[in-house]
């Protein structure tokens, strides 16, 4: 339930615009807000949106996914088995400072007189676009427009185009184009558990630092993560005005500052090329040379051809991933749909920008639009996520797959060392281990480890990837599988069933339960799910089988036991209610006081101690309703609506990842009030800044969770037999029509839900078969439309 009205409006009013979120006029109050909304990446590097020249406590932040340093977690009290190293994803050099001067009056936004100001996020372009008109105080009006891109073709380069315009005067130009690392302020130190830690002392520390011309790298390493960071820029200055440069360069400064005799409507064309490599194991020379062959490539071709392959970048992407909505009787009372279409855009952009090029790395909880959550990967990217991804760009699922495969011999180790078979995947991590510091609401989030298997089987179902699943899924399945054997055992005082205690489940607000009934459930799929790969291939595939020995000292017999776990999985249950417990003394808790709780005391997290929420009956996210998402056909549709109705009032949506889920289920039982209000939440998390929190970064399971609403939730998808089937339904007083696509099996359905009809067209494959409600329907090149009438709730 939404407790209090989170649906604030906009911190700064972007006017409605399908393709671009525009800043009107400079909020110097926003200025964080608005760095996470504009911030720039690609899954390798980002850039938050801060001004060119900086601003009021501007933190200038630039992240590479994975980049991160060390620290030794300190607890007041020891126990066995406490992670032991934290780890932090630190700012690296900002090279896209750009400073100006007119006759030596500094453009500063907070203080300058703009006589016009508008600032683009373009999501069809990929790029952050600027244009403003300042007037300095002698009275000489400046253009000054500038292009920011960071390039999902070219991983390692972001780049900046910026043009200053003498309208009406000479004057004296100065642009001083800087890069330093470790920007004063990069530090955050509060109780929010959510943000990232704070460093005393410095990072990146000096490694090699030298200029050739306009071209400048600068090159630092972390101490104990021994990660090493080059950073190279170059300029290229195009005017007809004379002008003369100096580059100055020291181990944490580099400075190309043009002085130009700026001429009345000529204009100075500075464009910023900028180059990130990092690596563990390369020499500090090899890393600069490596940034120097970007930058001489980069810088041989110019902007703009960096401009146009970004834009077939988006428009490829939009092409197997925009969601359209249109009202046919817009309500002028409610939001327009071109709102609700740039929201939509906003969140998919946003992941794309968190994921495409995320290689060798996951997707940190917030991208790479802030340091909140340390930069730390989380079971939102494989929930939350990757169905998008898995239905939209299988390629970037299976990368984060395989990123999750490449880490086995770190969960082998955890598994071991908390005393366990099999593997254990951390709760939090960047580097493989576990990260987290408060156990009870990390490490014992078991769960995590049949999220990863779940996301792993809707991957192999949807894209038929039966090679990964061979080379690479069998051996994580195979090790949760034992680790689910391990954890649990077969309780007699559940008649015999099998227990999984001392877990916590998603909800982090009962924390340390017997018996979570999400945990359990997903638990008896990874179980399943592994007895049935092993046996395909011990089957079908005898080298494969083997292979799989080898790796795992598999015995056949292990096998039974799982299935044997599996079907004897207890999931508590209330008779009198008829509902799924969450766990098993849920019940038993004291209902929380909703009534005497005043709206700024949520997030509940940030007013009470954890131990006053535990006994209490109150819930932070999704738990139970989450697994009537997930395993959505083991739940009647009766069923779905009285566990609905039961843990609704009770869930407070302290955690972003709940309302989108609530807005699933919601939709699902055909209430639309609330899914529509629940909807709303999640799709405007961000834009809208509900939480409040946007400030620290995006929120991208949530975005994902929006995409999910969208299609599972409102066009009624279903996948959880292996087929791919749509059961849309509409409200009778719902006006809108939905249009998204869906990447299957190599080939692209388009589904649209209109008012009366539903239609299906194959675009891109042979032949797709699909299922509306009941009815199986097949697609082929030949015949690639089915129209079906949609049926009214
Ligand atoms: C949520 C977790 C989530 C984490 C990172 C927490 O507030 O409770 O489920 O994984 O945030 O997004």
């Amino acid at each position: 339930m939404l407790h209090h009205e989170r649906l604030r409006p906009p911190s700064c009013d972007y006017p409605a615009d399908e393709w671009n979120v525009i800043e009107k006029a400079f909020h110097p109050e926003f200025l964080a807000q608005s760095e996470t909304m504009a911030a720039l990446g690609n899954g390798y590097l980002g850039m938050r949106g801060c001004p060119e020249e900086g601003g009021p406590n501007a933190e200038n932040t630039t992240l590479i996914n994975g980049f991160y340093e060390t620290w030794p977690i300190v607890y007041g009290e020891e126990a066995y088995g406490f992670a032991k190293t934290g780890q932090t994803i630190c700012n690296v050099t900002d090279s896209k400072i750009i400073k100006l001067f007119v006759d030596d009056e500094p453009f500063w936004l907070p203080k300058a007189k703009l006589l016009s100001y508008d600032r683009r996020l373009n999501m069809k372009s990929g790029t952050l676009d600027r244009e403003i008109l300042w007037e300095t105080p002698a009275g000489k009006q400046v253009s000054i427009r500038s292009r920011r891109l960071v390039s999902f073709e070219n991983r390692h380069v972001a780049a900046i185009s910026y043009c200053v315009t003498l309208l009406n005067a000479k004057a004296s130009v100065v642009i001083s184009s800087e890069m330093t690392p470790d920007h004063p302020g990069s530090a955050i130190d509060s109780d929010d558990p959510r943000l990232a830690k704070a460093f005393s002392g410095r990072v990146l520390h000096p490694r090699a630092s030298y200029a050739k011309r306009r071209r400048i790298v600068l090159c630092h390493a972390t101490e104990k993560s021994r990660l090493t960071v080059a950073c190279a820029v170059d300029h290229v200055l195009e005017t007809s005005c004379s002008y003369a440069d100096k580059t100055v360069c020291s181990d944490d400064f580099g400075q190309v500052a043009f002085t130009i005799e700026a001429l009345s409507d000529r204009p100075i064309q500075l464009t910023k090329y900028m180059v990130y490599h990092t690596s563990q194991t390369a020499s500090v020379e090899e890393l600069c040379g490596r940034a120097e062959w970007t930058l001489d490539r980069i810088t041989a071709q110019g902007f703009q051809p960096l401009l146009t392959s970004q834009e077939q970048y988006m428009d490829d992407f939009w092409r197997r991933s925009d969601v359209r909505v249109k009202d046919v009787r817009e309500d002028r009372t409610k939001r327009s749909t071109v709102e609700i279409q740039q929201a939509i855009r906003f969140n998919l952009f946003h992941m794309l920008q968190a994921s495409a090029r995320a290689e060798d790395a996951g997707v940190p909880a917030k991208g790479l639009t802030g340091k909140a959550y340390e930069g730390h990967y989380f079971w939102d990217t494989e929930i939350y996520l990757l169905p998008f991804l898995t239905y939209t760009s299988p390629r970037i699922a299976k990368n984060l797959l395989t990123f999750r495969y490449k880490m086995l011999p770190q969960a082998r180790a955890r598994a071991k060392h908390l005393g366990h078979r099999g593997a254990m995947f951390p709760w939090r991590t960047i580097n493989g281990e576990e990260a987290s510091a408060y156990y009870a609401a990390g490490t014992a989030q078991y769960h995590i480890n049949a999220d990863i298997m779940y996301a792993l089987r809707k991957y192999v179902q949807a894209t038929g990837d039966e090679q990964f699943l061979r080379d690479c899924g069998a051996e994580m399945l195979a090790e949760t599988a034992r680790l689910w054997l391990d954890l649990g055992f077969y309780s007699d005082s559940k008649g015999g069933k099998f227990c999984i205690n001392g877990v916590t489940g998603p909800d982090e607000y009962n924390a340390v339960v017997n018996n979570n009934a999400y945990t359990n459930l997903m638990a008896r799929e990874n179980l399943r799910y592994a007895a049935q790969t092993v046996k395909s291939l011990q089957a079908t595939e005898p080298d494969a089988y083997n292979a799989l020995v080898h790796k795992t000292a598999l015995d056949a017999s292990e096998v039974e036991t799982w299935i044997r776990a599996a079907e004897n999985m207890y999931v508590p249950y209330d008779e009198k209610r008829q509902i799924i417990l969450q766990d098993d003394s849920f019940l038993d808790r004291e209902p929380w006081d909703f009534q005497n709780t005043p709206p700024e005391r949520y997030p509940l997290l940030l007013f009470y101690h954890p131990l006053n929420i535990y006994r209490k009956q109150v819930i932070k996210q999704a738990d139970v309703v989450l697994a009537m998402f997930l395993l959505g056909d083991m739940f009647s549709p009766e069923a779905k609506k009285r566990n609905f109705y039961f843990y609704d009032p009770l869930t407070t949506g302290d955690s972003s990842l709940s309302s989108c889920v609530e807005a699933i289920i919601a939709a699902q039982v055909g209430d639309m009030e609330k899914a529509i209000r629940y909807g709303m939440a999640a799709l405007l998390m961000d834009l809208a800044d509900v939480g409040g929190n946007v400030k620290d970064g995006c929120h991208i399971a949530s975005m994902g969770g929006t995409w999910m609403t969208l299609t599972y939730g409102f066009g009624g998808m279903r996948d959880n037999d292996g087929t791919l089937s749509f059961w849309p339904r509409r409200a009778p007083d719902e006006n809108a029509i939905l249009r998204f696509p869906v990447t299957y099996r190599g080939q692209r359905l388009e589904v649209e839900i209109g008012l009366e009809k539903v239609e299906y067209a194959l675009r891109e494959g042979e032949s797709l078969l699909i299922r509306h409600e009941t009815e199986e329907i097949r697609l082929t090149r030949l015949n690639p439309l089915a129209v079906r009438p949609v049926s009214r709730r």
